[in-house]
């Protein structure tokens, strides 16, 4: 059985652990690895690492540093058939989401090429007799991520393009369920000219988890995972004094309104709801469809999931492939029972959904729910599976007032021909992305990802500028060169301006 290591200091790292934990291939179910799972004293080397590396790379021209992510950019596009690859291989995703996967990562790489305009500061001239007063930011430090399962290399690039081009220091902790990317991605940033100790990878658990978050050696923590790990990761983090920025689950709404295009609401809201088996914090899990709209919207997704095509991540022909492991599976099958208990249709089931020479991979079939109430656990659970629960609502009030209500706000979506629907939706939700006829509303690099409520803790969104702004902090000069005629103005009371 191959063993998945650490990356500490440019180069592999066996680690004192003994711990490990199983790596499936989803799609068959078989155990391909054992990924080690770090003790305290591998964080440390990780972090020392780390922390040896930073006053160098925080020197390092910006020039320089711009060139390094430019040749790392170039390395992941040409590496990127290789990266989907390891993603469908240990998550499930069909070849094509991975792809699209890398190329959404591939944009925070290319955000953060344009750093020397990002970290651009500001001078103001002559605020007082010959005084000018200037700003500009300068790195944190070694600065960690903890990423989840569901995008192991979109998400972790969120992070880490955007805290080495500031000038800091990076350990990642992946998550342990598809760890291999993170080390491909260190080969790549070390053949595109990162000092060793810059970029350094540590595989684990919760062990490894709290040794970051109680090392005073890191300066901040980027997040993404589910909501109780988000809330406790920001409630320790910044208990021992650092930035926290961490993104939790969600329960993503899509309303249907009767005056939508209902062909194009219902193919747009299967894609959303079964791609990547569900397994996106932007799926639409919930669809709540308006008045006279619901009936016509029910049918039109029941035919779009029945036709999905549901097989092996690396089957061409495959629209959708398995969940993460067999516990994701038997959770969601036994979610979809709550449903059926609890009084919900189950339009379309996708429990027992047995692909052909799959038999013993991990698939769900994509299934509708309708009828759901707000009170139901397929309701107020988050599923992260191919299941689109319908919640029928009078109208556009009720179903903003039922978005709002819902404890997560990550992202949601309204299908109409009306912009008046439209505007008053944007300006009524209490969630941080949101489209109008765009059902996964993802921002682009150039623009930060984050949402309200209990789907964000912390006050900075990730990556674009609130990115750049969470991985650095202001400096602020007041610099004067006197004439000799004022040389002598000094007093005892507070100074103002002359
Ligand atoms: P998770 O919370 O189980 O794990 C995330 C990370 O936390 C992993 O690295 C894991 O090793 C670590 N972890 C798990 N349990 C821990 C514990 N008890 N103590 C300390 N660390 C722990 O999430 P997941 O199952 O890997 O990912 C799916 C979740 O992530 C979903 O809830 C999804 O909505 C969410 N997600 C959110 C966003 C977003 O942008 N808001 C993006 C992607 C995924």
């Amino acid at each position: 059985m191959r063993t998945i290591e650490h990356w500490i200091a440019g180069k592999r790292s066996a680690g004192i652990s003994d711990r490990t934990a199983p790596v499936f291939n989803p799609a068959n179910g078989t155990q391909q690895a054992d990924v080690l799972l770090a003790e305290a004293t591998d964080v440390a080397d990780a972090i020392a690492a780390a922390k040896d590396a930073f006053p160098a790379w925080a020197q390092t021209s910006v020039s320089r540093r711009t060139k390094v992510l430019f040749a790392f950019r170039e390395l992941v596009n040409a590496h990127a058939q290789e990266l989907a690859e390891l993603v469908t291989d240990e998550h499930g995703k069909v070849l094509s989401d991975a792809l699209g996967e890398v190329q959404r990562g591939l944009e925070v790489v290319e955000f953060a090429c344009g750093i020397p305009s990002l970290l651009k500061g500001e001078y103001s001239d002559q605020v007082s007799n010959d005084v000018d007063t200037f700003s500009f930011r300068e790195p944190l430090g070694v600065v960690a991520g903890i990423t989840p399962f569901n995008f192991p290399v979109m998400v972790p690039m969120w992070m880490f393009p955007v805290a080495i081009a500031c000038g800091n220091t990076f350990v990642l902790k992946p998550s342990e369920r598809d760890p291999s990317a993170s080390l491909l991605i260190a080969e790549l940033w070390q053949r595109a000219g990162l000092p060793d100790g810059v970029f350094n990878v540590v595989h684990g658990d919760k062990v490894a988890v709290d040794a970051i978050l109680d090392s005073p050696d890191i300066a901040a923590v980027s997040f993404v995972g589910s909501t109780p790990i988000a809330r406790y990761i920001h409630e320790r983090g910044t208990a021992s004094g650092k930035r926290v920025q961490a993104l939790g689950g969600a329960k993503n709404h899509a309303i249907v309104m009767p005056d939508a295009d209902i062909d194009f609401a219902a193919d747009h809201l299967a894609a959303a709801a079964f791609g990547s088996a569900g397994e996106r914090c932007m799926a639409i899990s919930a669809a709540v469809a308006v008045g006279s709209a619901a009936d016509a919207v029910v049918a039109a997704v029941n035919e779009r999931a029945r036709a999905v095509k549901v097989g092996s991540g690396r089957d061409s022909g495959a629209e959708m492939g398995p969940v993460v492991t067999r516990a994701a599976q038997e959770r969601i099958t036994g979610l979809i029972g709550t449903g059926v208990d609890q009084g919900a249709e189950v339009t379309v089931d996708g429990r027992g959904y047995v692909v052909a020479g799959h038999e013993n991979g991990f698939f769900v079939g994509p299934t509708v729910i309708d009828h759901v109430t707000p009170d139901m656990d397929v309701y107020t659970e988050e599923i992260f599976g191919p299941v689109l629960s319908v919640v029928r609502m009078d109208d556009v009030d009720a179903a903003i007032e039922l978005i709002n209500a819902n404890p997560y706000g990550n992202g949601t979506a309204i299908f109409t021909s009306s912009g008046e629907a439209a505007r008053r939706f944007q300006r009524g939700v209490q969630v941080g992305m949101i489209g109008i006829n765009v059902p996964v509303p993802v921002p682009m690099a150039f623009y930060s990802f984050g949402g309200w409520k209990d789907s964000l803790f912390g006050d900075k969104h990730i990556h674009g500028p609130e990115g750049v702004s969470f991985y650095t902090r202001a400096k602020v000069v007041t610099a004067r060169w006197p004439r000799l005629e004022h040389a002598n103005d000094a007093s005892f009371h507070f100074p103002t301006a002359k």
